[in-house]
């Protein structure tokens, strides 16, 4: 199974910049053969990324979606949108998004049933924030998140799912999950997602693990049974470190 690294830039990059990185980036791409490979500018950026990887492996994800698919909703952007611009994934229910700007579980899974019938692939975070985890609430946190995202889907669609278990603590604060931290939480969603889904579903799932990943601490995320992939914030925001992090990645697996 190929491993799935993800580049969230957040809200980082203007076009000039977007260029430059994409540019930089498509240069290093013979040695990201086998990976799945994406970035997720924002919104403004994601026409000159589309142009600059058109040709490339590298895939384009997008850092959030509304779940109509146009209407009277300021500021938002649809799946229609996003599709006309060349976006395979889209990052569904980031913590920061939940945690700072109120995004609930319900709009969560409307997300990802709109997503989902879009025909994008939803990126869905999950992860409990640092209170949680002291009142050792980590896995009724989990459950609660996947039970009500993945709401009314289809074991089949869900199959083919990316989960990111992204501790809120890990986020942005250069303290990632241990490795056995991030494996019990992966393992006890691939559990979640089996016993709503059935076996097939579960196995089949990816799930990345997501929380200051670095090129130094990669290799143990990336070995790890039960973690496909990372999602990566700030080791991401310069293409030559995002490239030594895709290496690193890539070394440990094949060694
Ligand atoms: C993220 O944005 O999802 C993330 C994991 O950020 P960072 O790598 O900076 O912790």
């Amino acid at each position: 199974m190929d491993l799935i690294i993800a580049a969230n830039w957040k809200m980082h990059k203007t076009t000039a910049e977007t260029i430059e990185y994409c540019q930089a980036i498509r240069k290093d791409e013979e040695l990201f053969k086998g990976l799945e490979l994406l970035v997720c500018p924002p919104f403004t950026a994601l026409p000159a990324a589309a142009q600059i990887l058109k040709g490339s492996p590298i895939k384009l994800g997008a850092q959030d979606m509304h779940w109509e698919q146009k209407g009277a909703f300021t500021g938002e952007v649809s799946s229609a949108m996003l599709l006309d611009l060349g976006v395979e994934y889209v990052i569904i229910g980031h913590s920061e998004r939940r945690h700072l700007l109120g995004e609930s579980d319900l709009w969560v899974n409307q997300k990802m049933k709109a997503a989902l019938t879009s025909g994008i692939k939803p990126i869905l975070c999950v992860g409990e924030t640092e209170a949680e985890r002291e009142q050792s609430i980590t896995e009724e946190v989990l459950k609660r998140q996947l039970s009500s995202a993945l709401k009314e889907l289809q074991a089949e669609t869900v199959k083919s799912l990316v989960v990111a278990y992204e501790p809120v603590w890990a986020i942005g604060t250069g303290k990632a999950a241990s490795p056995g931290d991030a494996e019990n939480a992966s393992a006890y969603i691939r559990t979640i997602v089996k016993d709503i889904f059935g076996k097939d579903t579960g196995d089949s799932l990816f799930i990345q693990y997501g929380g200051s990943v670095n090129e130094d601490n990669i290799g143990l995320f990336a070995v790890l049974p039960s973690v496909q992939g990372v999602l990566v914030g700030g080791a991401s925001l310069k293409a030559d470190t995002f490239s030594a992090l895709i290496q690193a990645a890539r070394k440990a697996v094949e060694s």
